[in-house]
């Protein structure tokens, strides 16, 4: 990643830090991103990638990942013990309160269904 420090913009005073350092160096405050605005006008269309899938319990999650900074804020799971992940948005430095598309929506809310419907016919050992 490409950092400089906070309202600096020399282009020789930029430099590269391993983008693990670098979560590190952004989060201190000082330094910032640099993003090249060319570089940020075309991947400001980077489509954002979402899945639904389900923790351990079975409860399902809503995964946002953003292929530019994957490693860094870019994957975010949305889990909801009431099943409302959906109204969950996403921000990176590429997108900004993106919501999850409609058949992810609608995907989660199937599968909230199947669990909610599971736990509520689960309480079979604990019957009188
Ligand atoms: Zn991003």
């Amino acid at each position: 990643m490409l950092v400089q420090l906070k309202g600096n913009s020399k282009p020789s005073e930029r430099f590269h830090v391993p983008t693990p350092a670098a979560r590190i160096i952004l989060a201190m405050g000082v330094f910032e991103e640099y993003v090249n605005p060319n570089t940020f006008a075309s991947s400001s269309l980077t489509p954002l990638r979402w899945a639904v899938s389900s923790d351990d319990m079975g409860r399902p999650d809503i995964h946002a990942i953003c292929d530019k900074c994957v490693s860094i804020v870019g994957r975010t799971i949305f889990t909801s013990p009431t099943g409302t992940a959906y109204k969950q948005v996403f921000s990176c430095v590429h997108h900004s309160n993106v919501r999850p598309p409609k058949h992810i929506a609608e995907a989660y809310k199937e599968s909230w269904q199947r669990f909610s419907g599971n736990s509520a016919r689960q309480p079979y050992y604990g019957k009188k």
